[in-house]
């Protein structure tokens, strides 16, 4: 599956947000091992369109789809020279898809913060540091080895052996791998030094009970550094988050109305995680059950048909393909059909977030 790494200076809400997370998962148990090791959880989707899909189709069950998160503890400062148990979780980090920097926004003296006050700017910049370290040390290795290679004269090797020069000249100073501008042709390299400040980011500002509007100065210190980066922010408050995901669905929507909102900041974190993974979602609307399925943006109907089964894709023979509004616009396939709304579509078709999907395969 594909996943976020949750990261964030001890004592920031990490561990707060990632088991309300996963105890909201666990609520509405479809998945029966909603915790597959103590710091993954796979998580659901929320979607309201299955709901509106259901409410034509009348499925036996009704599937959202997941992604993962990982709580990912134990950042600190000096963690790419080996303080604390450093390189362990910077390896941890290595394996996600994406981060999820949670930044500490409420003030608390019963809260000890590691470095004395509450402050996210220079908190934000001590992870950043720490992984930039670790991605100068990645690049170095590599740009030692190729250089030596490229002695025998070889251009790719040269021009290969160039481009880590310059991606170690932007990380020490302090631009991460993701902002640095790559050819077509560098790409590959890029991709292969597997580097931590390449990977898409999103910052959860946690803040205190009182302060969800989001307007208190740390938040928008958060949302001013996070422009520059073309990097989004959620707010939440793990304290309340952690109530909500006690709740079950009636009380969990008596409580936000209560409290003005239209959806939990968890709900709001999900979603955004799920597009910071460039994830887009596709339905099945059947009698049996109506169902949501993750596929990378861009994905093409065979590979689509493939996250159902391997079959599915190998013996792909065409797609139906109603697009979301049209079947809920028809009310329902039989709708859509006599509207002249349903697509045949090819091999060549891009899946697009909404479609309602009926594959027809060989086997
Ligand atoms: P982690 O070390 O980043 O995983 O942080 P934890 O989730 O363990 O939280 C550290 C402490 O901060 C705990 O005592 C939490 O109860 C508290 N905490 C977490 N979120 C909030 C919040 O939104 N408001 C307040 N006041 N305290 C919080």
């Amino acid at each position: 599956g594909f996943n976020c790494g949750i990261v964030g200076l001890p004592n920031v809400g990490k561990s707060t947000i990632f088991n309300a997370l996963t105890s909201a998962g666990a609520e509405s148990a479809n998945y029966p091992f909603c915790t597959i090791d103590p710091n993954v959880g796979i998580v659901q989707v929320p979607d309201e369109r299955l709901d509106r899909l259901a409410e034509i189709v009348h499925p036996e069950r009704i599937l959202p789809t997941t992604i993962e998160f990982v709580d990912i503890a134990g950042l600190v400062k000096g963690a790419s020279q080996g303080e604390g148990l450093g390189n362990q979780f910077l390896g941890h980090i290595r394996s996600v898809d994406a981060i999820v920097h949670v930044v500490r926004c409420f003030d608390d003296e019963n809260v000890v913060h590691v470095s004395g006050s509450v402050d996210p700017l220079r908190d934000i910049e001590i992870i950043q540091t720490e992984l930039a370290l670790a991605d100068l040390d990645s690049v170095e290795k590599k740009l030692q080895r190729v250089e030596k290679q490229a002695k025998s004269g070889d251009r790719k090797l040269k021009d290969e052996s160039e481009f880590y020069a310059r991606i170690k000249g932007e990380l020490e100073k302090g631009v991460s791998a993701r902002h640095v501008e790559v050819g077509d042709d560098e790409c590959v390299w890029m991709r292969d030094l597997h580097l931590l400040t390449d990977k898409p980011v999103l910052y959860v500002a946690n803040v205190a009970e009182d302060d969800l509007d989001g307007a208190h100065p740390f938040v928008a210190k958060v949302r001013e550094l996070a422009e520059t980066e073309g990097a989004r922010v959620v707010v939440i408050c793990g304290r309340i988050e952690a109530e909500i995901a006690e709740l079950d669905g009636d009380e969990k929507k008596a409580f936000l109305a209560e409290m003005g909102l239209a959806e939990s900041g968890l709900d709001r974190l999900i979603r955004m995680g799920y597009d910071l993974l460039g994830l887009i979602t596709y339905f099945t609307a059947g009698k049996k059950e109506v169902r949501a399925w993750t596929i990378p943006a861009g994905t093409k109907a065979p590979q689509a048909a493939g996250v159902i089964h391997s079959d599915f894709e190998k013996g792909f023979i065409r797609a139906e393909v109603i697009a979301y509004r049209d079947f809920i616009g028809s009310g329902g396939e039989a709708g859509a059909k006599e509207k002249g709304l349903m697509r045949l579509e090819g091999k060549e078709y891009v899946v697009q977030d909404g479609d309602v999907m009926h594959f027809r395969f060989n086997v």
